[in-house]
């Protein structure tokens, strides 16, 4: 795939390439057990994944969505209770909330960081709810309802501001679960902590996704939660089985959510390489910026001191013309992407919730104007040059037809 005129979005080939041999002799150990679901292998990666987000325990699971909606369940959130979140984020971040019977409240984001407005939190909490007393969660005025927790979402693979958040939540007494889906190895400086911390060893818990595309992929699906409560970690294992505590002993309503030893057999091969890799995104990020830089057209991704990003994706704002610069790149056969391109309050979805057009300026203003360029650990330096010249060319031409030049 790296080869040939084209340039991926994101390779999938290039690291199994890389790592075949390997690959396949964890797939063969695997077949010779005859242990498909669950069983050393699962364990042993659980381990290897708590260690490196430096978490106490880890839970695998089927997918991203269900590490997400396992760690709301087993923290007792649940019908008519408020998680709040954002609105630029992957859709399963708000099924996990409504899939719990829980209620999304979308608060805006950020302008520099993409990441949930610790502003915009602040005033909800402040001016939107009554917060009685110590030890009692607070409750939303118009709805009457509980407010529970907060999901912040690592987007791009960037933390968010956590020690402002985790400030917030404990003054109001409110749960964390980070969305850390996309932020496997990222980094944050918590100043409260005089420590970095990794994303998935902040909040009460945090959920992993390993589909294909992510920092850490499968070869197919699974996800992980990670928390240092063990009773909470306890509770995920019971639901991810059936709500078993042992065989047919069935203590909590559970669901068909396990992590298989196929995909635990083949990210254990790949875990090693992970920080190896994130590395590699850094650089290309800097890289990126550099390349950029000076050019007012697209503005490179702003990464505070506190930040220590995996670049799981690599996004530019464009001052205008977006839409045209994505589809110059296509002409290119250059691979791009939007993430994400309708914010979720705005999807037909979730139109129930109410929080209709102007509910969230940033959220809405930034849809439009975000691209993900190609990033992935494989790609080349000559690749990413071939990238910056689609967009000198692109603003040349459009500079020359809008008669500027
Ligand atoms: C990928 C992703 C998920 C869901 O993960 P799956 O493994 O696909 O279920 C959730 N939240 C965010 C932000 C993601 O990027």
């Amino acid at each position: 795939m790296t080869a040939g005129k084209g340039i991926p979005f994101v390779d999938l080939v290039a690291p199994h390439l890389e790592l075949q041999e390997q690959l396949m002799d964890a797939v063969k150990g695997v077949l010779t057990t005859g242990m498909f679901v669950g069983g050393p292998m699962v364990e042993q990666f659980e381990q290897e994944f708590a260690r490196f987000s430096n978490a106490k325990y880890c839970v695998g699971v089927s997918s991203g969505t269900d590490a997400l909606r396992f760690a709301l369940m087993a923290a007792g959130v649940g019908r008519d209770e408020i998680v709040i979140t954002v609105a630029n984020t992957f859709a399963a971040t708000v099924e996990a909330i409504v899939q719990v019977g829980a209620v999304p409240h979308f608060v805006d984001i950020d302008p520099q960081t993409f990441n949930i407005s610790i502003d915009s939190l602040r005033g909800f909490l402040e001016t939107q709810c009554d917060h009685r007393a110590r030890g009692r969660y607070p409750v939303h005025r118009a709805s009457g309802r509980l407010v529970k927790a907060i999901m912040p979402v690592h987007l791009y693979g960037q933390v968010c501001e956590m020690d402002a958040l985790m400030t917030l939540a404990e003054e109001y007494g409110l749960m964390v679960f980070e969305d850390a889906c996309q932020a496997h190895g990222s980094e944050y400086f918590s100043s409260r902590n005089n420590a970095w911390q990794r994303a998935g060893s902040i909040g009460k818990a945090a959920a992993f996704s390993f589909y294909p595309g992510k920092n850490l992929g499968a070869c197919g699906e699974g996800g992980a939660v990670t928390t240092d409560d063990e009773d909470l970690a306890r509770r995920i294992r019971m639901i991810r089985d059936h709500g078993q505590s042992r065989k047919y002993q069935h203590q909590v309503e559970g669901y068909n959510g396990r992590l298989d030893a196929l995909q635990a057999a083949l990210l254990r091969v790949k875990l090693p390489f992970l920080n190896e890799w994130n590395r590699s995104r850094r650089e290309l990020a800097a890289q990126y910026n550099q390349l950029l830089s000076g050019r007012d057209e697209v503005k490179t991704p702003f990464e505070p001191r506190w930040s220590r990003a995996n670049y799981h994706l690599y996004v530019v704002v464009c001052a205008q013309g977006r839409d045209d610069l994505q589809k110059h790149f296509t002409e290119r056969s250059i691979g791009t992407g939007l993430h994400y391109p309708i914010p979720l309050h705005l999807q037909p979805a979730y139109a129930y919730l109410g929080a209709g057009e102007n509910s969230l300026p940033e959220t809405e203003r930034l849809a439009g104007k975000i691209l993900s360029l190609p990033m992935y650990p494989q790609l080349q330096q000559d690749q990413q040059k071939r990238v910056v010249e689609a967009i000198q060319d692109f603003c040349e031409r459009s500079a020359v037809s809008s008669g500027t030049r």
